[in-house]
């Protein structure tokens, strides 16, 4: 059990360095520009507005994100990774899995949501 999950772990490492990366150079997150949309196509205008919110709306979560793949790394240099910030219990594997940028557990998490 505690091998399968330093196994998952380390995958969720791998894929959380490599999430960091890409986010850190734009590609996990395309954003559609306003700007290089093809001009002059019935001045579809209320569209770029709206595209320009989505583009402001992706670019905030993508700072959100990166926020918390540095804090993630952050865990990873002083050997915490997988463990929840709040209570130091080891993160289930399967939540590392699907956000490998996690550093709580999902009942700590829970409660700083609700904080929040
Ligand atoms: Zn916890």
């Amino acid at each position: 059990m505690t091998k399968n999950w330093n196994r998952a772990v380390a995958t969720s490492e791998a894929r959380l360095r490599r999430l960091a990366q890409e986010t850190a150079t734009g590609s996990a997150v395309a954003v559609a520009r306003p700007d290089e949309r093809t001009a002059g196509d019935e001045g579809d205008i209320a569209q770029v507005v709206i595209d320009g919110e989505i583009a402001q709306r992706v670019a905030d979560l993508r700072a959100s994100l990166q926020q918390q793949l540095a804090k993630a790394l952050d865990r990873l240099e002083l050997g915490r990774y997988g463990y929840c910030e709040d209570c130091s219990e080891p993160i289930p594997a399967e939540r590392l899995e699907f956000a490998p940028e996690a550093t709580t557990c999902v009942p700590c998490q829970g409660r700083r949501d609700r904080v929040r």
